[in-house]
């Protein structure tokens, strides 16, 4: 063993768990792909103004949760703890919101930062994969995020999971609605830190979890009976899209999320063998957030969801993705000669596409077909002296013992026609 371990708060993936991963990514991916949405990759740090700005100074990624560092150079930096607004920022500074194709739909995939009390299901390095739609005011874009989110977690298998909805309303409504919460929460019995949180950012006191907060906030007034006209007709329509669509949603009114620069539609997708890290993917509209961070208004929807969090949902509902073994073949040489001929078959399979792999090191027959088995191949060849004179190869099913033998020059034919 290594004297080295992985930091705390993080986990390696390993094969052949890691598969799984894959298979989730993939699996958030593809209804994206298939809605329009184009691939972006941004840095893993930014300006550590930029989320400060962004997510908002009051919030606890931002005061708490940030891995800063200064740069030799005497920059800022902080490595991301979420992807929205370095995804914004890249659209902004690529122009792409003038090209004239509004709205700008992209999607991505990677690593997100975090420095959280660790617990199962909360890391301080873990994975998302995120779709934005930048530069459009549609109540159908915010429906389509929550269908495609609603339809990757059923194309998994996943079944217990809820989502949950609610409008934050706008600069016109949300205002009031805060003073009116405010003045609520001034009458409360509240410690200092949390009233010191009702006077910068009193719709993230909704979110403390602690019960003899939750008591007090039972009559608190809720934004939904604040909501202007034009917040209220565009969340219905959501609403109506959604319901269309067959997505079942609760309306959840005192559903705010961490970060700052969310309005109107927000929703979260909570699973419910999770335990108290239930969430497993969230999101909403942002539209004051390209003017936050210095660019024009552009109204725009996202959402991020939880790859660990989607596999421990996995775990929980007791769902195995079916991933096909990785290798086909798997070559057995015995001694130098074979070794040669093997290695440049295995290398021309791998060229006509046909997923092989090769034994190492010299391995006898027994560690061999080991080796064999172990990688899930659906057939061994295997290649001894006495085939070598007679310029044949072993090939054998590895599924139902069957063993064939046929000439070193049909082995790619033979295995490009049986394994279709
Ligand atoms: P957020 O960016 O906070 O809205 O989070 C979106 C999703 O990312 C959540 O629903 C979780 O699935 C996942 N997530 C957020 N924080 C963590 C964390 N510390 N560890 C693992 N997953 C996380």
């Amino acid at each position: 063993m290594s004297t080295f371990k992985a930091p705390k708060g993080t986990y390696d993936l390993l094969p052949p768990a890691s598969a799984e991963y894959l298979a989730v990514r993939e699996a958030i991916a593809a209804p994206l792909r298939n809605s329009g949405y184009g691939y972006i990759e941004t840095p893993g740090f930014e300006n550590v103004e930029l989320f400060a700005r962004g997510v908002g100074e009051s919030t606890d990624i931002v005061t708490k949760e940030m891995y800063v560092f200064e740069t030799k150079g005497g920059d800022r930096l902080a490595l991301r703890p979420e992807t929205t607004a370095p995804v914004l920022r890249a659209v902004l500074e690529a122009n792409l919101h003038k090209a004239g194709n509004l709205p700008v739909k992209v999607w991505y995939s990677g690593s997100q930062y975090r420095y959280e009390r660790p617990q199962k299901g909360r890391y301080r390095h873990f994975s998302q994969v995120g779709a934005e739609a930048i530069g459009a005011e549609d109540p159908a874009l915010d429906a389509e995020l929550i269908i495609l989110a609603d339809q990757s977690y059923r194309a998994l298998g996943l079944r217990n999971f809820r989502i949950l909805l609610n409008s934050l309303g706008d600069k016109e409504c949300r205002p009031v609605y805060r003073a009116a919460l405010q003045d609520f929460l001034r009458g409360l019995d509240l410690d200092e830190e949390t009233l010191r949180r009702a006077e910068i950012n009193p719709l993230r006191v909704l979110d403390d979890k602690r019960p003899d907060v939750q008591k007090q906030l039972a009559d608190a007034p809720l934004l939904r009976d604040y909501l202007c006209d034009a917040c209220k007709t565009y969340h219905e329509e959501v609403r109506e899209l959604i319901t269309a669509a067959g997505v079942v949603f609760e309306d959840d009114p005192k559903l705010v999320r961490g970060l700052d620069y969310y309005t109107r539609t927000t929703f979260e997708f909570v699973h419910d063998g999770l335990g108290s890290q239930s969430a497993v993917g969230g999101g909403g509209r942002y539209d004051g957030l390209s003017e936050m961070i210095g660019g024009p208004s552009l109204p725009s929807v996202g959402w991020a969801l939880g790859v660990d969090r989607t596999v421990l949902a996995l775990e929980a509902e007791g769902i195995r993705l079916d991933i096909p073994s990785a290798t086909s073949v798997f070559a057995v040489p015995l001694g130098e000669e074979a070794r040669r001929i093997l290695f440049a078959k295995v290398t021309e399979l791998r060229k006509n596409g046909v997923a092989a792999d090769f034994s190492y090191g010299g391995k006898g027959l027994k560690a061999a077909m080991k080796a064999a088995n172990r990688s899930g191949a659906r057939y061994a060849l295997v290649l001894g002296e006495r085939d070598l004179a007679e310029g044949v190869v072993q090939l054998k099913d590895m599924e139902s013992g069957e063993q064939t033998a046929i000439g070193v020059n049909e082995i790619v034919a033979e295995l490009e026609s049986r394994l279709g």
